[in-house]
């Protein structure tokens, strides 16, 4: 299965990815877990994007389309990914649905987490990433309104919405409702 989760930052898509990869046998690939491999490991790439994770802004398409080309280029994905962070924009979503139309494939799924506002900053808060302070919260859930919203949109023909709000077993349980017979 080839499934993309989309989320506000804290709906919790990082947790159920994990979880929900284990239980599907197919790798979990989390945009923002790339970045932050690329900036501990000091690559270029990581040097390049350290300070713009550290605002919350997006990191420019084409580095990170191109970041994600090649991960999907590794064997693993054949069986099928889950994608948390990418597609971040509609670009983002063009060029991915590019990179499987090459393979013969396209999305499965496109699962949405549900949660509201002021559960989210209070999730985030206690997480306590370098990106995680209160400012950087808001500005990348302005940008999660602005620039990625609009994917709810683009992919409405195969989304699917859970609400995200209790226990993570709970959660996985109703993703897994929701994806079941897809
Ligand atoms: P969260 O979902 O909590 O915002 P992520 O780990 O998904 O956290 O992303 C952390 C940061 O990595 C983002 O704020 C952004 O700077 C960068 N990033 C991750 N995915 C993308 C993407 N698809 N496009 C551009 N920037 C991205």
């Amino acid at each position: 299965m080839r499934l993309v989760l989309v989320g506000p930052p804290g709906a919790g898509k990082g947790t159920q990815a994990a979880v929900l990869a284990e239980q599907l046998g197919v790798p979990h690939i989390s945009s923002g877990d790339l970045f932050r491999a690329h900036i501990k490991g000091g690559t270029e790439l990581g040097k390049q994007v350290s300070s713009i994770l550290d605002e919350g802004k997006l990191v420019p398409d084409d580095v990170t389309n191109e970041m994600v080309r090649e991960r999907l280029a590794e064997p693993d994905t054949a069986k099928g990914f889950i994608l948390d962070g990418f597609p971040r924009n509609t670009g983002q979503a063009d060029v991915l649905a590019g990179i499987l139309a090459k393979q013969d494939a396209k999305i499965d799924v496109v699962l949405q987490f549900e949660v509201p506002d002021e559960e989210l900053v209070a999730r985030l808060l206690e997480r306590g990433r370098t990106d995680d302070t209160e400012a950087v919260i808001r500005e990348r859930q302005a940008i999660y309104r602005s620039e990625t919203a609009p994917l709810l949109e683009y992919y409405s023909d195969i989304l699917v919405t859970i609400d995200a709000v209790g226990d993570v077993e709970e959660i996985t349980k109703r993703a897994l409702d929701a994806l079941r017979g897809r």
